[in-house]
Formats: structure tokens, C-alpha cells, sequence
């Protein structure tokens, strides 16, 4: 579905990354673990192209991906990968001085030309799904952290993407609002939503991924099925850090 194919990265002389290869399938969801700074948010980033990778390529669908706004031939430019490859990040990003719903419908509106209704419908499912039908009508600010977050996925889901790309959506959440934004994540996994996430929560990583990705140093130092990357690391420094965040 969503590949990249020996991406690297640097920013002047700091590499980040190297050589990374990824293929996400559809209906998996890859966990994305490791330590600060190894360069997750950047890879991810590279992925939808907020960031232009220093060299490899990514595909979607098998289209190589360019960084121009424009398809080209069998090419596809940002504008399509967007449209395919959804992101939420860390910090949620509602407009607010639109209701939950305008938040939700503006993107299949404004990018899509959906007609209002067919909007609205859309973005009432994905609020029945993240359980926030019933705010609709609220702005931002009336809503809970957990909340707006659970409004931001909404609105990512709105879009209809092949693919989502989740940076740490509970990190910046008080301890007790971590969870519902959890279970939202895990809903949409058991819907076949095909999905990428970094995340330091690593018995979440573990219950929602079929495989799990350990970057250390700019590379993958460890991939594998959540039981043998998190339950039974081999290599030290992957067991290091499972333990401490665990
Ligand atoms: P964390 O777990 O703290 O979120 P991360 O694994 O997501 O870390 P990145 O944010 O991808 O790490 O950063 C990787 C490296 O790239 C860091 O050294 C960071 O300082 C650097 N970096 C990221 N973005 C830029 C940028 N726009 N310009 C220069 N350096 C950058
Ligand atoms: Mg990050």
C-alpha cells in the first residue's frame, strides 16, 4: 500500500536516516519505536512528504511519489499522496473557530468539492466512531484534550485516506485522557484501517501492531511481531529500551 524503498534523510551534514525500507500492506498496522531522536517523526514525515527524503523513493500503490505538487505521468505529486495518506500528530490543530463537525467536514469540503450534506453525513460516522457525535455542535475549546485529539482523528478518517500516520497522539495528553484516544486507535485497527504509528506506549504497540519496527541510530536495528520486538527482545539496546518504557 504505503512503501518506502531505502529512504534516507539528512538536515546539512546531520544524517537521521539511512538506507530505511518500509511496506506497509493494507489492513497492518507497524508500530514505530525508539529512542528520542532517532528520527521516527522524520521518517514519517518523509512519508507524506512534509519533509523531501535526501534520497530513495516512496510508493503508494505502486506510483513512485515526487515532490511536486502535481501528478506527472504515473508519478503522483504531494496533492494526491495527501489526499491518500493521512497524518495526526501529536498536537491536534482544530480550527477554533469551527464546531467539531465544521472541523471535521473542512477537508472533504475544501479538498475534495464534497457537496455539504454528503460532508456532514461522512463526518457524523467518524464522530459516531471516535464516540463524539454528541459534541458536534461544540467548539474546541469546550472539549477535553482527549477529546479534541479523538476530533482530530476524526478528521483525518473524514478524508478517507488508504492510509494513517499517527506521531505520538497521546504524548502531549494528561495520564487519564491516554486511554480513550487509545481505544479509539484500537477501533480503528480492528476496522482494517491500515495505519503507521510511533508510539512510546509500549504495551499499546503491542496489543494493536502486527509488526513492530525498532529504529535506533538512523536505521531499523530491530523488526519483527510485537512477542519477539517487545516481549522477548534480543538485541541489548532494544532490550534497554523496552524495559524502561515498558
Ligand atoms: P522523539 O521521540 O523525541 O519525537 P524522533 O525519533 O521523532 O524523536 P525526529 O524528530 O525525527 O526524532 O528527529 C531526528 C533528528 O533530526 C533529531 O536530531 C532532530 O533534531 C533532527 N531534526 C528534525 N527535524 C529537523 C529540521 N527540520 N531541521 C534540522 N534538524 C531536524
Ligand atoms: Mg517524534
Amino acid at each position: 500500500m504505503l512503501q518506502a524503498v531505502n529512504l534516507s534523510k539528512n538536515f546539512q551534514k546531520l544524517q537521521v536516516f539511512q538506507n530505511l525500507s518500509l511496506d506497509l500492506q493494507r489492513g497492518e498496522v507497524v508500530a514505530l519505536i525508539g529512542p528520542s531522536g532517532s528520527g521516527k517523526s522524520t521518517f514519517l514525515r518523509c512519508l507524506n512528504m512534509m519533509e523531501t527524503p535526501s534520497s530513495g523513493q516512496v510508493l503508494y500503490q505502486g506510483a513512485s511519489v515526487i515532490p511536486s505538487f502535481r501528478d506527472r505521468g504515473d508519478q503522483i505529486g504531494i496533492g494526491t499522496l495527501r489526499r491518500n495518506v493521512g497524518m495526526v500528530f501529536q498536537h491536534f490543530n482544530l480550527f477554533p473557530h469551527m464546531t467539531v463537525l465544521q472541523n471535521v467536514c473542512e477537508g472533504p469540503i475544501s479538498v475534495k468539492r464534497m457537496p455539504k450534506a454528503e460532508a456532514q453525513a461522512l463526518g457524523m460516522h467518524f464522530l459516531g466512531l471516535v464516540g463524539l457525535a454528541e459534541k458536534h455542535d461544540s467548539y474546541p475549546s469546550k472539549l477535553s484534550g482527549g477529546q479534541k485529539q479523538r476530533v482530530a482523528i476524526a478528521r483525518a478518517l473524514a478524508m478517507q485516506p488508504g492510509v494513517l500516520l499517527l506521531d505520538e497522539v497521546t504524548s502531549a495528553l494528561d495520564p487519564e485522557l491516554v486511554g480513550e484516544v487509545l481505544d479509539v486507535i484500537r477501533t480503528l485497527a480492528r476496522e482494517g484501517i491500515t495505519m503507521a504509528i510511533v508510539t512510546h506506549e509500549m504495551a499499546f504497540a503491542a496489543d494493536v501492531s502486527s509488526r513492530v519496527l525498532f529504529l535506533d541510530k538512523g536505521r531499523i536495528a530491530a523488526e519483527g511481531s510485537p512477542d519477539e520486538i517487545i516481549f522477548n527482545p534480543s538485541d541489548e539496546r532494544l532490550s534497554n529500551f523496552v524495559s524502561r518504557t515498558r
